[in-house]
């Protein structure tokens, strides 16, 4: 019999891990005769008792595995160390507030059993009980990445998807540190199915992703995914070199004929502040590349587990 894991990456999830126990326990049960199912919770360094209800669930269901990390190292990092632990030939990673509908397992399987896909992903076609402000940057964002990007990253993707071995064991190759998944799966290639689905609103607990969060983490995505902002201090530098070339050689000419009455102190005040803002952003963005660049040569683990549930 085949084995499906199933990765859930928790932080601070006490109330809504007995609620997906339920669920996902049903699905496993519908699709019993074809495949065995394991489920990996990664607690994520949660405050609250996240841990004791990861033991309490491994006590009572030995289908119920979990990891448990030092400190909050961030949802790609869990995503890496389930991805790591899992035992399946098939793999999974869900959400564990049931924005991802477990239900749609069955018909994952079936595309990779069925179709001889490698992938089944899942991307949402409306961001319905999303803040509208929240929804425009995040469209923003992926028109974005995707214009400077080789790499597609798909808008909407979540990261619920059902993937085989074969890929599990490629994007593990990719140990960076700085980890993007929608970028990093995206990456492996492999065939790979979208199946599409409505928003549905979390069942307990609060999102952990402030607006900031979602800000820092697409510098990330693009940081990891392109080039494209470094060049860009080469055009801008460009650009100002011609734009120079024609003011010289209008201040040469008016001089020659008009003279020169000292005049232009206003103008001259605003191109220095121009130009010394845009020397100051281009030098930002080779800092956000060079601290990049920092950490992954540092080497250090993705994340660093304390306690493992015993196989
Ligand atoms: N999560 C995590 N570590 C974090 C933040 C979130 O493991 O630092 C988990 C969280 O417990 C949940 C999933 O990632 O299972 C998605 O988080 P959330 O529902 O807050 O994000 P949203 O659905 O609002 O994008
Ligand atoms: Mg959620």
């Amino acid at each position: 019999m085949k084995l499906l894991s199933v990765i859930v990456p928790c932080f601070n999830e006490q109330e809504a891990m007995p609620i997906f126990y339920n669920e996902i326990v049903k699905v496993a049960d519908t699709m019993k005769e074809c495949v065995d199912f394991e489920v990996i919770f990664v607690d994520d360094g949660s405050r609250d008792n996240t841990l004791l209800v990861a033991r309490e669930l491994n006590d009572k269901d030995k289908r119920i595995k979990y990891i448990s990390f030092s400190r909050n190292f961030g949802k790609e990092s869990a995503i890496y160390a389930g991805l790591e632990q899992a035992k399946g030939d098939y793999i999974a990673i869900m959400d564990v507030d049931l924005q991802d509908p477990p239900k749609l397992l069955v018909d994952m399987y079936r595309g990779i059993v069925n179709e001889e896909y490698d992938c089944i992903a899942t991307r949402r076609v409306s961001r319905k009980g999303e803040p509208p402000i929240r929804s425009f940057f995040a469209r923003r964002f992926y028109s974005l990445i995707n214009k400077i990007s080789k790499t597609e990253i798909v808008d909407g993707a979540r990261d619920y998807r059902l993937m085989t071995k074969q890929m599990v064991d490629s994007i593990l190759e990719l140990k960076e540190y700085n980890r993007f998944s929608k970028g990093i799966f995206s990456w492996v290639g492999y065939k790979t199915k979208w199946l599409e689905y409505e928003n549905v609103e979390r069942v307990a607990g609060e999102t952990k992703w402030s607006f900031w969060k979602l800000f820092i983490y697409s510098l990330e995505g693009i940081i990891a995914f392109s080039t494209v902002p470094l060049a860009m201090a080469s055009v801008f530098g460009m650009i100002f070199c011609l734009a120079a070339f024609v003011i010289i050689c209008f201040v040469v000419a008016k001089t020659l004929i008009f003279g020169d009455p000292v005049a232009g102190y206003p103008s001259l005040i605003c191109a220095i502040t121009f130009i010394g803002g845009i020397q100051l952003f281009c030098i930002g963005i080779l800092g956000q590349y060079l601290s990049k660049t920092y950490l992954e040569t540092k080497q250090r683990p993705i994340y660093i587990a304390k306690e493992r549930s015993l196989d």
